[in-house]
């Protein structure tokens, strides 16, 4: 039997060069910078065409569509594998000990971002395919390594690529966790709104808060007036004092700036994050502001603070097999023009609707006179545990690291493997490893990315063999 992790290790120094090539293009998106050409900015279209041509060199068939999204292409037969990666990453923001895009390895740690999210994956999964394919391999179906890139926003480009590409069925992303997670659920987020409108006393002038639906809320900064500013700033340090989180109050010529610092975290799992917005909405909720700006930091304070399970709203729900409902509270601002502009992100399980939790939040927003508005939403995904592709990749991964007790998960999603039938995500990131995608100081240990390929190596043998 080959050995798979020797393997992968042969291949490292490769890797971790092409890897941190790629990890130093900062692909955010940014709509500031879109063109026609470049509709996503021009950064994840530079990732996009570096990691094309290092695949063309590498011998790969490859093909580039309208700069969003693109694939490597191995083998021949009627079936077409998919392996779904992304290289547009989260934007870095604050708070990291190293430069997010200028990679470096301490103590046998990959830190940048992309490390885990998605590059470090994805790269370690195209070493497999290469791997095989210079091994001389012959592939009983196609392999098509499909790299999108706009997975942390709005999917574009692997959109794009099932409207114009035949549409696999069969595949796996590696942009998640082991072993592997055969069911996501469901995606929507809810918009509220509260008029623009304050009382003469206590004047929220602007609330800060969040740079993405999907990320808890590191930062928020209100800018207010009020009557008795040393007041406000003695509370403040105190609520400061009293509570998780960091904070300053500064005097300015516009009014006093209260800045609170949280704890960033995946929006997938916001309990595992501190949100800075809810924080510092709940200190604000004891003056009396009025109007659309009380709405909005009561909302926060009361509906929104130290709760991602909608028990406020009467809205907690559990499926048995896809477990709980979550919710994000991720971008939370309030301006004297635009009034309140919140985005509350929820991954529900089979058996709860997008409409249902709309209704639960309604309830509470009429009461605060401010509105709802459903966004686009995905629904819950699932492919049986005794599916082939299931249980070729866990066979893979048990093989690889002697963890015989995993079983498939489910998460709250969503990775690209929803886009096939029998699409599922697999790795990469190892139990033991810390998950640090979306957060300050990404990082992956150097040695769980080589495993991880020796887990795709085999794993990918296995289905083009089989
Ligand atoms: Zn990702
Ligand atoms: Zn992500």
């Amino acid at each position: 039997m080959t050995d798979w992790l020797k393997a992968a290790q042969s291949q490292e120094k490769d890797y971790l060069n092409d890897l941190t090539a790629l990890m130093k293009i900062p692909s955010v998106r940014d709509d500031s910078a879109a063109t026609d050409e470049y509709p996503l900015g021009p950064r994840p279209a530079q990732a996009l065409a570096a990691f094309l041509e290092m695949a063309e060199q590498d011998g790969f068939r490859t093909k580039n569509i309208d700069n969003v999204v693109g694939y490597a292409e191995w083998g021949e037969g009627d079936e077409t594998l998919a392996i779904l990666a992304h290289l547009d990453v989260m934007p870095a923001g604050k708070g990291w000990d190293t430069d997010p895009f200028d990679p470096v390895i301490k103590d046998g740690n990959l830190y940048g971002r992309g490390a885990s999210d998605d590059k470090g994956p994805g790269m370690a999964a195209y070493y497999a395919l290469k791997y095989l394919k210079d091994q001389g391999v012959i592939f009983n179906k196609r392999v098509r390594f499909i790299v999108g890139t706009d997975e942390e926003s709005n999917w574009t480009g692997m959109h794009r690529y099932f409207e114009v590409e035949p549409a696999p069925t069969l595949g796996f992303s590696p942009d998640a966790e082991f072993p592997v997670i055969n069911g996501e659920k469901g995606q929507v987020s809810l918009k509220i709104g509260a008029p623009a409108t304050n009382g003469d006393q206590y004047v929220l002038e602007s609330f800060h808060s969040g740079l993405r639906f999907n990320m808890v809320p590191r930062e928020a900064v209100a800018l207010v007036t009020v009557p008795d500013r040393n007041e406000v700033t003695a509370a403040f340090d105190q609520f400061v004092d009293d509570n998780p989180i960091s904070g300053t109050a500064e005097e300015t010529a516009e009014g006093l700036r209260l800045t609170v610092i949280g704890k960033a975290a995946h929006g997938m799992e916001p309990e595992q994050g501190i949100n800075a917005g809810t924080y510092l909405a709940t200190f604000l909720d004891r003056y009396n502001f009025a109007g659309g700006a009380k709405s909005f930091i009561h909302f926060l304070a009361k509906y929104l603070h130290l709760d991602t399970r909608m028990a406020g709203f009467d809205g907690a729900f559990t499926d048995p097999v896809m477990g709980e409902l979550t919710m994000n509270a991720g971008i939370l601002n309030f301006d004297q023009d635009n009034g309140a502009d919140i985005d509350m992100n929820f991954r529900f399980p089979k058996g709860i609707t997008p409409d249902e939790l709309e209704t639960n939040v309604k309830r509470v927003t009429d009461q605060l006179g401010m509105t709802v508005a459903q966004g686009p939403s995905q629904k819950p995904h699932y492919v049986d545990p005794e599916d082939p592709i299931v249980k070729t990749l866990m066979q893979a991964y048990i093989d690889q690291t002697g963890d015989t007790d995993a079983k498939p998960e489910v998460v709250g999603g969503g990775t690209y493997g929803r886009l096939m039938d029998r699409g599922v995500a697999f790795g990469a990131l190892m139990p033991q490893t810390p998950n640090t995608m979306h957060q300050a100081n990404e990082f992956q240990p150097v040695a769980a990315l080589i495993k991880s390929m020796a887990i795709y190596m085999e794993a990918i043998n296995n289905l083009v063999t089989d």
